[in-house]
């Protein structure tokens, strides 16, 4: 497998995901058609699916007309069988769990909600990559539009759960102004000093961040870290009255994020 990133909008990431033995790629996530039939046409791959993780128009806002460019040309479209709904074009609604073929690759849906009701990753073990949407950000998480944060720390925990090697493909390029964020937090966390002038580094040279990985994540993001003594003691001087339990720490993380 080979995966390109494919900017689209201001700051938000599709993957193009290449099964390089036939030739064969699907599209994680399709705010606008442009950028998608550039990137099928400089790889020369033959685009089969597109692959949703959320209804938000910038991450399935491009399906329709991607579609309708590429007919007559048959299309599979993912997502998640609840929210099928609001997935433009879903062919081939997904429960959690449920694994699906592209060329020789073949994936499996998490339900990961909290961002949205709805939200899914796709996640290939063989290759071990994920792609993980507006849930799991390089250094941060999305915010919660339609859960609450004992549900978003579950969804990070069942990511956090793959295997440490996983790489990590998510929805935006928030990572710079994500570790500033955690930086105030844990300043003494030295996997989090060296990683923030890593990713500056990548970003001076205006390469993408991602992807990261599970390990990398768990040592540096402040959203799978509520049991860090110092990012717990720096919450809880900010924020009045938090107890001493991880969801409660997480949610007042979550909520000096969105002020930050
Ligand atoms: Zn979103
Ligand atoms: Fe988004």
């Amino acid at each position: 497998m080979r995966v390109v990133p494919v900017a689209q909008l201001a700051d938000n990431y599709g993957y193009l995901v290449i099964d390089e033995s036939s030739g064969v790629a699907g599209i994680v996530d399709v705010a606008e058609a442009g950028p998608v039939l550039e990137a099928i046409q400089k790889e020369g791959v033959e685009l089969r699916a597109i692959l949703s993780t959320h209804h938000h128009y910038d991450h399935v806002g491009g399906n329709e007309e991607l579609i309708e460019c590429l007919r007559p040309q048959e299309l599979t479209v993912f997502g998640y069988a609840e929210d099928a709904e609001r997935i433009p074009g879903i062919t081939h609604p997904l429960e959690d769990g449920q694994s699906f073929e592209l060329g020789s690759l073949r994936g499996r849906a998490i339900f990961i909600p909290a961002h949205t009701r709805g939200h899914i990753a796709y996640y290939f073990e063989s290759e071990a990559a994920v792609f993980t949407g507006d849930t799991l950000f390089a250094g941060g998480c999305g915010r919660l539009f339609e859960g609450d944060a004992a549900q978003m720390r579950s969804s990070l925990g069942r990511l956090a759960a793959l295997p440490d090697e996983t790489k990590v493909y998510c929805g935006h390029e928030y990572t710079e102004s994500n570790l500033r964020f955690a930086l105030t937090l844990e300043p003494g966390n030295a996997r989090l000093s060296a990683r923030a002038e890593e990713v500056a580094r990548l970003r001076g040279d205006g390469k993408p961040s991602v992807p990261t990985t599970i390990e990398i994540e768990k040592a540096t993001n402040p959203f799978l870290r509520s049991d860090s003594a110092e990012l717990r003691a720096s919450v809880q001087t900010r924020v009045q009255g938090v107890a001493d339990d991880d969801v409660a720490v997480f949610a007042a993380t979550r909520q000096l994020k969105d002020n930050f």
